[in-house]
């Protein structure tokens, strides 16, 4: 058995940007370098606190809501816009270069994760609106939004990233053009309120390409374990996962072939990864119930675990595999556990 690379990156405790407005944290390639599919970005807004117009040129966005409640406006190619409000449980998407916006609501900070479908994405390397225009000839600016030269001298002269601003009425205000198309396809999903898939040890809500047409890159998953649970081992062919703790610990074993194999031990407000196609088992431990929000790079979830593969095999294979006789393979499952209750 030999080792396989670090697999954990303490997201909270990252350095990164912040202000009485709000704060991120983030992760790409450079901080936790085997997260190549994935960065990700821990963000807090306080009511009234803007992150500013920006859009992403080399990745597209995934967002969980965890607390609080913030509006995010939203532009598509071709002019079709949206302005939604989210609160916890919610996810947005927003591909590849679409312009947006995210503002804190109500009385509380917002707090929320977003997951990037490129690991050499930096937060800090965006295109934000005023960095733009600070770096553009005003004369320029004044032709190209028709404004008198007072007007553009007061535009910031840096980007502003979050900015302070009011805490914007409950219900959204009309956009500055009254004749705005809506948006063909919408940009957010309530995963809090997705079906609950149940198991023994635990459940899931689950957000792929099949019912948030938008999200074409990322599927997402909420997992709780119940103490004492184990999510059994499995892989997934299709996608590399990409874990954030929210509440509770758990221990992680990944498998990477040719005797390779690491453990580690999770708990709040910190990251895994886990290879494309890698085996793993994910183990609560504590007394807390573990929940945890699962981002997977592919528009749907496929997954492999191991007690449905052994059941497909005819009892004698299985008794020559391991070389057993056939009354040990007769105490084998019957069919998939995928959440399995703690021991008695
Ligand atoms: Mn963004
Ligand atoms: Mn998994």
């Amino acid at each position: 058995m030999s080792d396989l690379p670090n697999f954990k990156f303490d997201l909270e405790n990252a350095k990164g940007w912040s202000s009485a407005a709000g704060s991120a944290r983030q992760h790409t390639v450079d901080e936790f370098p085997i997260s190549t599919s994935f960065a990700a970005v821990s963000m807090r807004l306080q009511p009234g606190a803007l992150r500013e117009l920006h859009w992403h040129a080399i990745a597209a966005e995934w967002a969980y809501v965890i607390s609080g409640r913030c509006r995010v406006t939203v532009i598509a190619p071709s002019g079709n816009a949206e302005i939604a409000d989210f609160g916890p449980g919610d996810v947005w998407y927003f591909p590849k270069g679409h312009g947006h916006s995210i503002q804190g609501l109500g009385k509380q900070e917002c707090h929320f994760l977003l997951v990037f479908d490129d690991g050499r994405f930096s937060e800090f390397g965006t295109f934000s609106i005023t960095d733009w225009m600070s770096c553009t000839p005003p004369e320029v600016l004044g032709q190209d939004l028709s404004l008198p030269s007072e007007i553009v001298a007061k535009l910031p002269k840096k980007e502003v990233y979050i900015v302070q601003g009011e805490v914007p009425p409950e219900a959204p205000p009309a956009a500055l053009n009254p004749n705005l198309e809506p948006s063909q396809l919408t940009h957010k999903f309530r995963l809090g309120a997705a079906p609950l898939m149940q198991f023994a040890g635990g459940t899931e809500r689950l957000v792929s390409a099949q019912q948030f047409p938008i999200s074409s890159t990322i599927t997402g998953v909420l997992l709780t374990i119940k103490p004492g649970g184990l999510r059994e081992l499995h892989w997934h062919p299709n996608a590399d996962e990409w874990q954030y703790y929210i509440k509770g610990r758990s221990e992680i074993g990944v498998f990477g072939a040719n005797g390779k194999y690491r453990q580690d031990e999770f708990g709040p407000g910190q990251v895994a990864f886990i290879n494309r196609g890698f085996g793993h088992y994910i183990k609560q431990i504590g007394n807390e119930e573990t929940q945890i929000l699962v981002a997977f790079n592919s528009p749907d979830y496929q997954e492999i675990s191991i007690s449905a593969w052994l059941a497909s095999n005819p009892p004698q294979l299985l008794a020559d595999n391991f070389e057993l006789d056939i009354g040990a393979i007769e105490r084998f499952p019957r069919d998939g556990r995928f959440i399995c209750p703690a021991l008695s």
